[in-house]
């Protein structure tokens, strides 16, 4: 009989959960539901929905599991279940773990989204067999998962590897300073992520300033994204060409930061901006180079995410 494994990957748009082989990493049943609501009781009931459409789906209760991992993006308070802060569900200190195992009746583990992605990579994927790789996210938001000693670092408080609010600072004139979603000034994420640097560009083409982006999303504001962005980059637009020397050179720089810092084995690329964006990713890996320290980068490789968006169900089910 398989062992089997219980995760969900909780975002800020929707929640799935996912049945998944505890040996293999294959997910044998899972289940989707939007966030209809963010208000954190009415989440713990859209999240037993849908455990309870994934476990039915794989002929099983939620209990035959034996408990349930769930990555959170957000910051989690080491092993409490509170999560202390997740901008993209409005959330400040909601003691989720406790909420939703009062809703299940079975132990729930709470992580940062990018702590069990990471560990999903260590256990399945593109960290398979290596002790110390950090996974840098770069979509939505970003983030970095760390695997040191062969385990999950995740530091005193539970929040270790908040990649995205490391702090930087502008490089052109044009661009000011600009706050995070964490309430912070100036994080690496206010800048690149894939909702910041659109929000920027909108503020752009919304005063007037000229780019190709424009014409790209035929006027339509809401279609701007960093793709919109790599294309006109493509098309030589100068507007896109400085956004994403700036942005390359601020993800770069913090990068080769990370890997001089903890000199791990492997980088693990994950997310939209930095995997669908080609011409950002190349000014990315041009910076790095050039800024990492020598010692630090012999032998590092570089590679991509394996798992993708299952990382996270997977990563969580076999953390719990
Ligand atoms: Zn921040």
């Amino acid at each position: 009989m398989r062992a089997l494994a219980l995760g969900v990957d909780l975002g800020g748009t929707n929640a799935r959960a996912a049945v998944v082989d505890r040996d293999s990493g294959e997910i044998v049943a899972s289940h989707k539901e939007p966030l209809r609501d963010r208000a954190p009781e009415a989440v713990v009931a859209i999240v037993v929905h849908a455990i309870r459409e994934a476990t039915g789906a794989a002929g099983i209760s939620p209990d035959a599991c034996g408990g349930v991992g769930v990555g959170v993006a957000g910051q989690v308070l080491g092993s409490t279940g509170v999560v202390i802060n997740a901008p993209n569900l409005g959330w400040r200190d909601v003691p989720f773990g406790r909420l939703l195992e009062g809703a299940l009746g079975i132990p729930v583990t709470v992580a940062n989204d990018l702590s069990v992605a990471a560990w999903g990579e260590k256990r399945f994927g593109a960290a398979k067999g290596l002790e110390d790789v950090v996974l840098v996210f770069v979509g939505s938001g970003v983030g970095s998962g760390l695997i040191l000693g062969g385990r999950l670092h995740s530091g005193a408080q539970g929040v270790a590897g908040e990649f995205g609010h490391v702090k930087v600072r502008p490089l052109r004139p044009e661009t000011a300073i600009r706050r995070c979603g964490c309430g912070q000034l100036s994080c690496l994420e206010a800048y690149v992520s894939g909702v910041n640097v659109a929000a920027r560009v909108r503020e752009d083409l919304a005063a007037g300033v000229p780019t190709l982006v424009g014409e790209r999303v035929k006027g339509d504001l809401s279609r701007v994204n960093a793709s919109a962005i790599d294309d006109a980059f493509s098309a030589g637009d100068p507007y896109a060409i400085a956004r994403w020397e700036e942005n390359g050179e601020l993800l770069g720089t913090a990068i080769a930061n990370l890997v001089t810092i903890l000199n791990p084995a492997r980088v693990i690329l994950g997310g939209g901006v930095i995997l669908g964006c080609p011409n950002l990713a190349r000014l990315v890996t041009r910076h790095f180079e050039e800024q990492v320290l020598r010692a630090s980068a012999r032998g590092l490789s570089v590679e991509r995410a394996w798992l993708g968006d299952d990382a996270g169900v997977i990563g969580a089910a076999v953390l719990a």
